[in-house]
């Protein structure tokens, strides 16, 4: 394969340095892409801390979690998630998966995020929930195997966010820009959600609202992305 396209290297570091200044990742929580060159693979970091992501990270894998471009590093464990929810679903070009703090209420008491503001209209459907008990029992709560990063993509289903009970969260995305905007909103949109719920009886956007606000910020998102990127210290790619 010849190397992925430059860009596409720049902008995976980019929404990696991202997801840290915002506070969605911290040492843990990784962010992919669909390769371009090939559907049945994805980029991703090796096991690196998202702020700390350089060009020189960026690895290819398949979907049986194996490297298929030439790295000595080691992978993350939970490459498995990216894996099997680009499996599943042609659509996603794009995945987040994090531990932000304020979804795991929510998580833990199986309450699905839903929009309570215009910024998170892709929370229309509701989020799904994850079980993992379902299908592996005990466990370190981590997406290890194939096995249960299929358990976590059928839980998804078509949603645009899996709620992980005791664990955390994956968001997708059509892009990269849309996978990382979800990922930040939402968790903003479990604080504020949480927030409301503490006051009173809720009035969530429609399904319909939420429709149609979505489709209205997807326009947007590119003015996001170019401040959050300015907001980062200048950074060295890597070579
Ligand atoms: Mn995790």
């Amino acid at each position: 394969m010849n190397a992925p396209p430059p860009e596409v290297v720049d902008q995976l570091v980019h929404a990696n340095r991202i997801l840290y200044d915002q506070g969605v990742v911290d040492g843990l929580g990784h962010v992919s892409v669909r390769d371009p060159r090939k559907a049945d693979a994805f980029l991703l970091s090796c096991n690196r801390a998202p702020g700390l992501v350089r060009r020189q990270d960026i690895v290819s894998y398949d979907f049986e979690g194996n490297a298929v471009s030439e790295t000595s590093e080691r992978p993350y464990l939970e490459r498995f998630i990216h894996a099997e929810i680009y499996r599943a679903r042609p659509d996603v070009l794009a995945v987040v998966h994090s531990h932000s703090p304020s979804v795991i209420p929510f998580a833990s008491t199986k309450q699905p995020l839903r929009p309570v503001f215009h910024m998170s209209g892709f929370l229309g459907g509701g989020s799904a929930h994850f079980e993992i008990r379902e299908s592996g029992g005990d466990t370190d709560m981590l997406i290890s195997s194939s096995y249960l990063g299929q358990a976590l993509a059928k839980s998804l289903g078509a949603h645009t966010c899996v709620l992980m009970r005791g664990h955390g969260s994956t968001v997708v995305g059509a892009s990269l820009q849309q996978a990382v905007y979800r990922a930040v909103y939402a968790e903003v949109n479990a604080k504020l959600q949480m927030a409301a719920m503490g006051i009173g009886a809720v009035t969530f956007l429609s399904e319909e609202e939420a429709r149609l606000s979505s489709s209205t910020n997807d326009g947007q998102i590119e003015r996001s992305w170019d401040l959050w990127i300015k907001r980062l210290a200048p950074l060295d790619l890597g070579g």
